[in-house]
């Protein structure tokens, strides 16, 4: 099945009123893209994740219903897992990334989804261009929202989108032929020897298969992940009870909420080092959110 992004309207941005209701009482369905910027080789725009995320979800819209949410386009980084792949992939240079600690994020999460159910939605889809395990907290996130209201959430970085036909990576034959197959504009692969030449930058965290890239295997990619996001879609649409009144939700609900998600902090998936996964150098920049939590 092949997608083709047209001129409909779909975000909540750009629509008027009776545009946002007409589509809004079609298919309560609100979709959140997520992203950030961080290196993606010098061959790479650092907005890859963001971007794929806008495309599958709008495109997405366009097929199945629903709205887009304005973009989430900073996202968890440096903690946990990310120290010591930080040091791997990027080193000791500076990524000139958009990164926020995980509780700052999940708890504006929380906001987000509150502000879904006070506007009318009924179901959310989340795709995160960002995936490595923030999605399992993000999906801790909104089964806790979803034990107190009544609001479907679905959550998925891309590459769960295609795990039975592509394997996700960083930066490699899999986002660079995505991003080659979206803006090709946003790709130079003239600049792919640069990883080993550049004194300031480095590697800059490419992956190392960049090279087999294309835009062919990008819209593969793309039209699968398209294709299950409309599926996820069409479940939700078909669950859901369309004329269920708005019930409002305040500041101080989300914030008890909050509390009890803060409370088993120390658990989250982001926090944390993967199973069997080597911790950064002693001597690492990257070594210091490795372990830390805030205190609450
Ligand atoms: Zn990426």
């Amino acid at each position: 099945m092949e997608y083709i992004r047209n001129n409909s309207k779909v975000k909540w941005m750009e629509l008027l009123p009776d545009e946002f209701l007409e589509r809004q009482n079609n298919c309560p369905l609100v979709y959140l893209p997520m992203g950030l910027c961080e290196p993606h080789g010098h061959i790479s725009a650092f907005g890859l994740d963001t971007i794929k995320a806008e495309y599958i979800c709008e495109v997405a819209a366009q097929e199945a219903g629903g709205i887009i949410a304005p973009t989430q386009g900073y996202h968890i980084h440096e903690t946990g897992y990310h120290a010591p792949w930080l040091e791997e992939v990027v080193g000791e240079v500076n990524p000139y990334m958009a990164s926020i600690p995980p509780n700052i994020l999940l708890h504006l999460f929380l906001y987000q989804l509150r502000a879904f159910n006070n506007a009318g939605f009924k179901a959310v889809i989340v795709i995160s261009g960002h995936a490595g395990g923030n999605q399992e907290d993000l999906r801790l996130v909104a089964s806790t929202f979803m034990e107190h209201y009544n609001m479907k959430v679905e959550i998925r970085a891309d590459p769960e989108l295609v795990k039975e036909k592509y394997e996700g990576d960083h930066a490699g034959k899999y986002e660079i032929s995505q991003l080659m197959y979206i803006r090709p504009d946003l790709i130079d692969m003239s600049k792919i020897s640069r990883q080993f030449k550049d004194e300031t930058l480095g590697r800059f965290a490419l992956g190392t298969d960049a090279s087999e890239a294309s835009p062919e295997l990008g819209k593969k990619i793309i039209n699968s992940c398209i294709n299950e996001t409309c599926r996820i879609a069409g479940n939700l649409i078909r669950s859901i009870d369309k004329k269920a009144p708005v019930k409002t939700i305040d500041f101080e609900q989300i914030e008890e909420l909050w509390k009890k998600i803060a409370r088993e902090q120390r658990d989250w998936t982001t926090w944390n080092l993967h199973k069997g996964q080597n911790p950064a150098g002693e001597g690492s920049r990257w070594k210091k959110y490795e372990r830390w939590v805030p205190s609450l």
